[in-house]
């Protein structure tokens, strides 16, 4: 379908990390090169984050509004289910109902199989891995700009290689030696921040709350951003926060919820190894990896707090 298809239009999940976008990017890039029309796009938030720009070196990236209303070759990246698509999931069932194609690429266990062509693998890394096989396959130059978007892509989901088998480290090769600064490519995706973050930290790291026997007595920590702490920062200094908690010693899981509309609370959850959380949000109505999960719950923080506190009573036991 991607050698021969005249025109592409390549999805990444809504508030796109690293993987999603880079994956997109990167096939989109090919598909461009052997004559394709392509667009890539995601359903929030309207521009490219800033920590990710640097990905999308030939501006390939549209707003939703160019997205078409049925796009005749449909392909979502990194996305578990058509609600991680977000206003741009209609496109799915339209494509779909007009005979077009629709093609998955993901690796989370959690896929919904929601295309007519689903490439899930569980078992890859970062949906970037599956994007280089397909462009093997397509026999597409794998060159900077591409290989760039892959590496941002492998190295975020699998925490800067942490997370990773010897085929990973020979795929990262592959990719510098094509051409990747390492450094360039990940500093503004990681190590990057303005000065009012260190700010928003001191307040929401100074309030955070550790229960040694919640989460079935392996401990818990948790921690709020609200709406005014975050005021002024952007998406990516939000969500930078859960890294820093989740290095917390004394707990198995690491949590934190973020004001992102009055009374909705987007929730970021990670387990070190022993319990499951992507079970967890899948049980709140989200979803993602068993060390790494997300969920948006409509209620107050309180609540949220209780929601998820109380679910992972009942999160499955990974050893
Ligand atoms: P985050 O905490 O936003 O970095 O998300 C961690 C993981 O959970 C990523 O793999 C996301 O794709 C996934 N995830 C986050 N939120 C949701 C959601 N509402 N539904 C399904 N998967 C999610
Ligand atoms: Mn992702
Ligand atoms: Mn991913």
């Amino acid at each position: 379908m991607l050698a021969d298809a005249p025109d592409v239009t390549l999805l990444a999940h809504v508030n796109p990390d690293a993987d999603a976008l880079g994956s997109a990017v990167a096939l989109g890039i090919a598909l461009q090169r052997r004559g394709a029309t392509v667009r890539v796009s995601f359903g929030h938030p309207a521009a490219v984050p800033e920590s990710l720009r640097g990905l999308d070196s030939t501006g390939i990236v549209v707003p939703v509004e160019e997205v078409p209303a049925v796009p005749p070759l449909l392909v979502a990246l990194d996305a578990g289910s058509v609600d991680r698509l977000g206003v741009l999931g209609d496109r799915v069932a339209a494509t779909a109902a007009a005979g077009g194609e629709v093609i998955v690429l993901d690796h989370h266990v959690s896929n919904t199989r929601f295309g007519t062509l689903n490439v899930v693998d569980d078992k890859a890394e970062a949906t970037a891995v599956i994007v280089l096989r397909v462009l093997d396959e397509l026999g597409a130059l794998v060159d900077e700009p591409i290989a760039r978007c892959l590496y941002a892509g492998l190295a975020t989901d699998t925490r800067c290689f942490r997370v990773a088998t010897g085929a990973t480290y020979a795929t990262a090769a592959r990719l510098v030696e094509a051409g990747v600064d390492p450094d360039a490519t990940l500093r503004p995706l990681l190590d990057t921040h303005p000065f009012g973050w260190m700010g928003m930290l001191a307040t929401v790291l100074g309030g955070a709350s550790l229960e040694p026997d919640s989460a079935q007595g392996l401990g818990f920590v948790h921690a709020a951003v609200r709406a005014a702490d975050a005021e002024g920062l952007r998406g990516e200094d939000v969500d930078s926060v859960i890294d820093i908690l989740r290095t917390t010693r004394e707990a198995e899981v690491a949590a934190v919820f973020k004001e992102t509309a009055p009374a909705t609370w987007t929730v970021s959850l990670r387990a070190i190894a022993r319990l499951d959380v992507g079970a967890v949000a899948e049980s709140l109505g989200g979803g993602g990896h068993r060390l790494a999960s997300g969920v948006t719950l409509h209620c107050g923080l309180k609540e949220a707090v209780d929601q998820v506190r109380s679910a992972l009573e009942s999160a499955p036991s990974l050893r």
